[in-house]
């Protein structure tokens, strides 16, 4: 039987700003399996970052609940992993040590932590660069850096924002592909959140559909391909992906 990680119980968010309050999203109900890729999509300003920030505990929602493991999140958590639209690496600093930023800030640089750092570089093509600079790689490897540093302090869910939206196009193909293929063998629960529906069909077990802002739940779709080997890039051969493309087209109010 599947396994409910993550619950989030009538999330509603408000910023309050000089010109009164924004109402940014209201009565958000969701219950996500362990290993299922979720993906949510939404037109721009709907409120899909805020609802991240919210799941990481970064941000307090000013009224429902969050729980991961049935536990109620009233912080960051270490179960949580975080990637965002750009990269975030250090110039200055080299690929491990970019790696073992995460776990520098949480004071867990320990050997079997730096063991496990060499394993993820090792396993993803990563490891001859390691004394390499950011600027010495090319997006879709700072990428891949940046998913391993996420990765390196063992969360147990990853949040998405964007993750591949300032890469070019042909690359973030590739991209999409390298790191679907990460998260499945490293058996995480992901929540991805992008304005792309093409790219949120491809990658998910699930797309949840949001309104405008304030952003509710407008729709959810579950994804089947018949494929025996999904990766996002044979999804979106395959006729079914052209269906769910204009179903969630058409909810997603952005021609309107
Ligand atoms: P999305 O990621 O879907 O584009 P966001 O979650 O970033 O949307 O923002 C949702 C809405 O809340 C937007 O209208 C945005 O302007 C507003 N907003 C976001 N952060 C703040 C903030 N700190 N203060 C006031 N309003 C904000
Ligand atoms: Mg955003």
């Amino acid at each position: 039987m599947k396994k409910c990680i993550l619950e989030l119980h009538n999330i509603g968010m408000k910023y309050q700003s000089l010109n009164g309050e924004i109402p940014a999203l209201e009565n958000i109900n969701m219950c996500v399996d362990e290993g299922e890729f979720v993906s949510i999509v939404g037109p721009s300003g709907c409120g899909k970052s805020t609802l991240l920030s919210i799941i990481s505990g970064l941000l307090t929602p000013t009224s429902g609940s969050v729980y991961i493991e049935g536990e109620l999140v009233k912080g960051p958590s270490k179960k949580i992993g975080y990637m965002l639209q750009k990269d975030h690496l250090f110039e200055w600093r080299t690929i491990m040590q970019n790696v073992l930023l995460g776990l520098e800030i949480q004071r867990r640089v320990t050997p079997e932590a730096k063991e496990y750092a060499v394993h993820l570089l090792k396993t993803y093509g990563l490891y001859d660069f390691r004394d390499k600079y950011p600027s010495q790689l090319s997006g879709g490897m700072r990428q891949r850096a940046a998913l391993i540093r996420t990765l390196v302090t063992n969360p147990q869910i990853l949040l998405l924002d964007e993750a591949f939206s300032a890469l070019d196009y042909q690359t973030r193909l590739a991209v999409t592909d390298d790191i679907y293929a990460i998260i499945k063998k490293e058996n995480k629960t992901a929540i991805m959140v992008t304005h792309d529906i093409a790219e949120s069909i491809s990658m998910a077990d699930r797309v949840i559909v949001l309104t405008r802002r304030p952003g509710t739940i407008k729709s959810c779709h579950i994804i089947k391909m018949n494929l025996k080997n999904r990766t996002p890039l044979s999804s979106r051969e395959v006729p079914e992906f052209q269906t769910y493309f204009r179903q969630i087209w058409k909810e997603l109010e952005i021609h309107v």
